[in-house]
């Protein structure tokens, strides 16, 4: 029983670790318009997780042998590795992106405030630049 679990098992994970790669060649054009580069990392990421955790059971199934099984999970945690290191430098580049808008933004909104509003000379509150007298006080503003 055990046998027939494995086997069907063992076809699955070709099935998993083959119809990807057959796949890609014809989806990742359309995939390229509506995912980042980042989407596809992640897909790939737990693609390949998928199948080290297929491998690991395979091997506990007895269907592997030890060298096979070492040599062919080296590979797969290879690919994840470089994976994880792509992901790692999109989200770094992002973060600093995320920075750079932030301050731009930052600036745009003090240089707004300080053209669009001006300070009575007199009591010190704030008015918008079109009046010509403090709303506060009624002190004539500097045109
Ligand atoms: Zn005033």
């Amino acid at each position: 029983m055990i046998y027939v679990f494995c086997a069907l098992l063992g076809g699955g994970v070709l099935a998993a670790i083959c119809v990807p790669l057959f796949r890609r060649e014809s989806t990742v054009e359309s995939a390229i318009i509506e995912e980042t580069e980042w989407d596809l990392l992640l897909h790939k990421k737990e693609v390949l997780l998928g199948n080290i955790q297929d491998l690991d059971f395979e091997y506990k199934c007895g269907k592997l042998s030890e060298t096979d099984y070492a040599q062919v999970r080296k590979e797969m945690t290879g690919e994840v590795a470089q994976v994880l290191e792509r992901i790692h430098g999109i989200e770094s580049s992002l973060d600093l992106d995320a920075l750079i808008r932030r301050e731009i933004a930052a600036r745009k909104d003090t240089g707004k405030t300080a053209s669009s509003v001006q300070v009575c000379p007199s009591c010190g509150s704030n008015n918008p630049t079109k009046n010509r007298f403090c709303a506060e006080c009624g002190s004539k503003l500097k045109p």
